[in-house]
């Protein structure tokens, strides 16, 4: 693989392009091996650049935002990983809401309750950025991305920037299309529009408080990706895995949470391949112990194809 292309434009960006750039910093389980080069982009002009400099090279990418819902390998992954930190947003009146990929969800939650606007309240603390939560549908207390997107400005493999609705995205429970496809040379989320409705910001403001007390009280704190895998239907991942008597279980430095156990967390020294184990072993229990099979939530990035899943 040839980065030098990249590297003369990524040399203008200072601090924020490396080489060999360990990613473990730019995730919140706090785990994962280096980038080969690992770009911060402040805006989109700067994500549109990298990546059709990176398709012009041959250079695989990856898009990351604040890495909350993945696990990342030991191994770390070849090529670009961006790092999105695009954030502006744009608030209208009548519930018009547009938000560059790297803003962060909570934040817009907060911003647009107390203009007034309903619809994002379930995401009251939700750790991430918009493009990580478009990707994974990510929701919460009976609200969701797809219940309010209406469009998503994407950066096509391609290099074409193209505008998609929402019924594009095919959402499904913690699922979309572009999270459907291969890991490498997906299209980056660059913006998505969403349209809320009217509401009492006082109203807003109180169920934001009860879902942030919530929060506290159920998830553990520290290095963890949230939930691990997703509810089998009718059914809740956490539950299943307690019942199997796993709350606590370790490998090396990765441990089920005592709090929550679809939480794993990394007590301080869990490589990828602790977690990876770790996860192996939940599936293989509740399968044993229940017949039910448990998919992953978090995507694996870096991995060898037959290391996912
Ligand atoms: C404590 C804790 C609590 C959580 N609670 C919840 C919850 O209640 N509900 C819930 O749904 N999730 C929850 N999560 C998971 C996580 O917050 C969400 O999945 C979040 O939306 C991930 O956003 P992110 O920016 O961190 O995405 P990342 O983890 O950075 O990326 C996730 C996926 O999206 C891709 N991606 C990210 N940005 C882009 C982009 N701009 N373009 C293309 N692809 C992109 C990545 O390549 C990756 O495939 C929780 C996580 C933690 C740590």
């Amino acid at each position: 693989m040839n980065l030098s292309p990249l590297l003369e434009w990524a040399s203008g960006l200072g601090e924020r392009a490396r080489r060999d750039e360990p990613l473990a910093p730019y995730t919140a389980m706090r785990i994962g091996g280096p980038a080969d080069l690992l770009v911060v982009c402040r805006t989109t002009e700067e994500v549109v650049e990298a990546v059709r400099r990176a398709r012009a090279a041959g250079v695989p990418w990856r898009a990351l935002g604040g890495g909350c819902n993945v696990l990342v390998s030991d191994a770390g992954v070849r090529g670009l990983v961006i790092i999105h930190r695009a954030d502006r947003t744009r608030i209208e009146a009548d519930g018009t809401v547009w938000a560059e990929a790297g803003a962060s969800v909570a934040a817009l939650a907060r911003e647009t309750a107390a203009r007034g606007l309903a619809g994002l309240e379930w995401a009251a603390g939700l750790p991430g950025t918009v493009g990580g939560a478009v990707v994974g549908n990510a929701g919460a207390f009976g609200g969701d991305v797809a219940s309010v997107l209406v469009s998503v400005t994407l950066l096509e493999p391609d290099g074409e920037v193209t505008e998609r609705p929402a019924t594009w995205m095919e959402f499904a429970y913690r699922e979309s299309r572009i999270k459907r496809m291969g890991p490498e040379n997906r299209p980056v989320v660059l913006a998505a529009m969403f349209r809320l409705s009217p509401g009492d910001p006082a109203a807003l403001a109180a169920r934001m408080e009860e879902i942030l007390a919530w929060r506290r009280t159920r998830h553990p704190s520290g290095a963890t990706m949230g939930s691990t895998f997703k509810n089998p239907p009718g059914n809740h991942a956490g539950r299943l895995i307690e019942a199997a008597g796993l709350k606590g279980y370790r490998v090396g430095g990765a441990a089920v949470s005592e709090l929550h156990a679809n939480f794993l967390i990394n007590t301080g020294s869990a490589t990828a391949a602790d977690v990876r184990a770790l996860i192996r072993h939940i599936q293989a229990e509740v399968e044993r112990q229940f017949g039910i099979h448990l998919e992953p939530e978090v995507e694996f990035i870096g991995w060898d194809a037959d290391e996912r899943g």
